[in-house]
């Protein structure tokens, strides 16, 4: 798997000499359960994305992987959110798959890097 590199990673990699005010800080990417069929992402504690759990259909034997920690199963072990892109008034959604109980999904390894690639993907940042 490709390693990726934030802006702050890379700045300081190839450019160790810059001021420190023009150097990104560090960004800290959560999701929370913040109902039974409701997920946020928050960025420095603040949320900036809700995602809507969506009935499951099709074969729950599919195996499926999870968006976040990778872990792959059927598919009745997790659950479909769909998100909409902010400011698409409705028109733009993206589906990620995500293991149905999130704290194992946590204790798997959330990748924050996964989570800031959705928020990049959405355009919230
Ligand atoms: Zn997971």
């Amino acid at each position: 798997m490709a390693n990726s590199y934030s802006e702050r990673e890379i700045l300081l990699e190839l450019f160790p000499a810059t001021p420190e005010e023009l150097i990104p800080k560090y960004k800290q990417f959560k999701i929370k359960q913040s109902s039974l069929s409701q997920r946020e992402i928050l960025v420095n504690n603040k949320s900036v994305l809700e995602l809507f759990a969506i009935p499951a259909s099709g074969n729950p034997d599919t195996q499926i992987s999870c968006d976040l920690c990778n872990t792959s199963a059927a598919r009745k072990f997790f659950k479909t959110f769909k998100i909409e892109k902010p400011s698409s008034d409705g028109r733009v959604f993206r589906y990620y798959w995500m293991c149905a109980n999130l704290n194992s999904c946590k204790h798997r390894g959330i990748n924050e890097a996964r989570l800031e690639q959705i928020l990049i993907n959405l355009g919230v940042i």
